[in-house]
């Protein structure tokens, strides 16, 4: 069978370089963002999704792959920033061909840019993707790997937490503190088994009423309602479902001093962080305190390959670059969540200095 994949650039100022991969024989129609590789090989996730036009992918991946750039820097994994988006609907366009034509757009970039799991991305699908090109990372530990991201998310955003707590209080232990986590999937659960362990009182709110009552019998989670979680009284707020939900509505009626939480995108729109500053509460921006993942699957291109122990030592400076964080929000008189941009500018200007 002949080779139908055309691939064609999309000029975008501010970005290295945007891919357009169109293969007429599976039905692939796909962009790939590399926003910047300064610190390294840019590495993001494969996205599927049914957008609406070609437009809104570019609009989508670009804000993802550059949002990775700035994850990338600020938890120091010596990678660059880029995603990729595969648009249609998951339910009907997978096909071996498909991600076979995925492979090749990736390979065509020679390194530039490695692909991971993400929305509508299996790890089966990733080993589809890997026959074409070898620069795929997330796969299985028994593949060369490093497995599952989401424990090491969990354990990031437990010792963001941590930081969070002694930040706002003065005591970083959370036996005693009334902790929130909205959704306990993945990394909300592992959350709440840590913390719970570590004697926090922990309520929870999740769709799903089995994973709930699991963590309940299991260790004592009290279960809330989906419409309460976010506005209990408590000591800290960790949102760990879904993007958007400190909004206008929300941010108003918390009562918490603290939002420390996994969620990626967490605030609707970026005023919302000065927002949550004028109000008084602290924040851990959604990309430093849940880059544990991206640090785990990062040290795949350690030399040597993956190393657990040194995944779990990067990712232990979470909580330091949170620090340093509050501090430039502090000394700068800015919203936290633009001091973590400010600080991955910084470290970005840094290494281009370096590159000269
Ligand atoms: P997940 O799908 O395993 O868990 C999400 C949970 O939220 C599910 O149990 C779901 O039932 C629940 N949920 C959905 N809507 C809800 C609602 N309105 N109220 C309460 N619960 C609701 O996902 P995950 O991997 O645990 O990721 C959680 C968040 O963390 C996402 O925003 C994700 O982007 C972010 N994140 C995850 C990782 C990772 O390594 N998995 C890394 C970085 C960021």
């Amino acid at each position: 069978m002949s080779d139908t994949l055309q691939i064609s650039e999309i000029p975008v100022d501010g970005y290295e370089r945007v891919v357009r991969g169109v293969d007429p024989a599976s039905g692939l129609h796909a962009i790939v963002a590399v926003h910047d590789t300064t610190l390294g090989p840019a590495l993001g996730g494969l996205r599927m999704w049914n957008y609406g036009s070609e437009e809104e992918a570019l609009f989508d991946v670009k804000r993802l792959s550059k949002g990775m750039t700035y994850k990338s820097a600020v938890a120091h994994t010596g990678l660059g920033g880029g995603k990729a988006v595969i648009l249609g609907d998951a339910k009907t366009i997978k096909s071996e061909a498909l991600y076979l034509a995925v492979g090749r757009l990736v390979d065509s970039l020679d390194g530039l840019y490695t692909t991971a799991e993400d929305v509508n991305t299996t790890i089966a699908d990733l080993n589809i993707v890997r026959r074409a090109t070898k620069y795929v990372s997330g796969l299985a530990r028994e593949d060369g790997g490093s497995g599952n991201p989401s424990p090491y998310t969990a354990y990031g955003v437990f010792l963001g937490v941590r930081a969070a707590l002694g930040q706002a209080y003065d005591n970083d232990d959370p036996n005693g503190r009334t902790i929130a986590i909205q959704g306990v999937g993945a990394v909300g659960g592992a959350l709440a088994e840590r913390l719970a362990k570590a004697g926090a009182k922990v309520f929870a709110a999740d769709r799903d009423r089995d994973r709930l009552e699991a963590l309940q019998k299991e260790f004592g989670i009290v279960p809330v309602a989906e419409d309460e979680i976010l506005t209990m009284e408590c000591d800290l707020l960790a949102p760990c479902a879904l993007g958007g939900v400190l909004n206008d509505e929300t941010i108003p009626a918390l009562r918490t001093k603290v939002v420390a939480g996994a969620a990626n995108n967490v605030l609707l729109k970026s005023e919302h962080g000065a927002m949550l500053r004028d109000r008084g509460i602290l924040y851990a921006p959604d990309y430093v305190i849940n880059a544990g993942g991206i640090i785990n699957v990062s040290v795949e291109f350690h030399e040597g390959g993956y190393d657990e122990a040194a995944a779990l030592r990067k990712i232990e400076r979470i909580p330091q670059a949170l620090k340093e964080l509050w501090t430039i929000a502090h000394e700068e008189g800015i919203p936290t969540s633009e001091a973590a941009d400010h600080l991955a500018e910084r470290i970005l200007a840094e290494g281009r200095a370096r590159k000269g």
